[in-house]
């Protein structure tokens, strides 16, 4: 039975990913210092093969007994959540990192890196295949997060270079579902309860900025599929399903039959003008695409909101 490290375990991508891969027959461990996760999120997961450890992986991380795998999760992932806590940001990033790849050394373990679209930053290049090196700007709010996850990924080839440790890197693009944290300043989970209210839809901008969002049971596959694949290079992960963002406003106010409006309000700074993962190479490498169509990942996400209502 492999045994598995997930640090941001009771996160929202960390959480699926515990729970996918106990289905898998992994014993899985999950490591969290909670500052945006929740133990509500992996309350369902406990089991004799689920251990839940709240610590900070800024710190030396010591774990008894053999490991298989590492999957590095831990990370403030909105852009209100690492605005608020930016040193937080740059430190797991890069110290946690650091802590789980060495941790994955010393067990010959195989470690997989979270990372982001955002290391594409505002991209000039459209879609972002992964051979494209981005357009970040390093000193600006949103730089904390970019370059915290540019670094994580040189520091994880280092580690495969030097060390010869077996390592993933997973461009995560936007994601959305069950367990998203309400109100945590993504669009997603923002609108939906905004809409169930019938409160106004906040769009930031004139809401012509793009995105493209995979539902997180199609992503978690995916993520699965390059754990057990021999590439060590990065592979993005997403689904190119591109919209702009006050349609993604109106798709919610339609599927929730909500009576709220459209408001305006100012674009955060550096905020992305578009952003469509090219899923070329996942596709040809790993025989992945998403499957789960918008409609239907936002209905599940939108019955999953409408059970939360005490926490809006
Ligand atoms: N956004 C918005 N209203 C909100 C929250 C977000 O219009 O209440 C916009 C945001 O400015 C961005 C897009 O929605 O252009 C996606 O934002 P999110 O935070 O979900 O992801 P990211 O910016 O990291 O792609």
């Amino acid at each position: 039975m492999p045994r598995t490290l997930v640090t941001g375990g009771a996160g929202f991508l960390g959480s699926h990913l515990c729970e996918f891969l106990l289905n898998k027959g992994h014993q899985v461990i999950a490591m969290d210092n909670l500052l945006t996760g929740t133990i509500a999120n992996i309350e369902h997961l406990q089991c004799e093969n689920f251990k839940f450890i709240k610590y900070d992986v800024t710190e030396y991380i010591y774990i008894a007994g053999e490991i298989d795998y590492v999957l590095h999760f831990a990370s403030p992932a909105s852009p209100l959540d690492y605005l608020q806590l930016p040193i937080q940001t740059l430190k797991v990033g890069a110290l946690g990192t650091h802590k789980a790849l060495g941790l994955a050394l010393s067990k010959k373990a195989t470690f997989l890196l979270a990372s982001t679209s955002e290391v594409y930053g505002d991209p000039l290049i459209h879609p972002q295949h992964e051979d494209y090196w981005g357009h970040v700007n390093p000193v600006g709010p949103r730089g904390v997060y970019d370059e915290a996850k540019r670094f994580a990924e040189a520091l994880t080839m280092a580690y495969h270079r030097y060390h010869g440790v077996n390592t993933k890197i997973v461009r995560i693009f936007n994601t959305y579902g069950p367990r998203m944290r309400p109100n945590d300043g993504r669009a997603i989970p923002t609108f939906i309860p905004q809409a169930l209210k019938n409160e106004p839809i906040t769009v930031f901008g004139d809401g012509a900025q793009t995105r493209s969002f995979c539902y997180v049971a199609d992503l978690v596959e995916g993520i699965y599929r390059l754990l057990m694949s021999d590439i060590n290079d990065p592979v993005n992960i997403g689904n190119p399903d591109e919209m702009t963002i006050r349609e993604m406003a109106e798709q919610v106010v339609r599927l929730t039959q909500s009576r709220s409006k459209i408001i305006y309000k100012d674009l955060p700074v550096d905020d992305p003008k578009v952003r469509q993962p090219d899923i070329s190479k996942a596709k040809r490498l790993l025989r992945w695409e998403p499957e789960v169509d918008l409609e239907q990942g936002l209905r599940y996400t939108i019955d999953w909101f409408k059970t939360q209502r005490l926490s809006y």
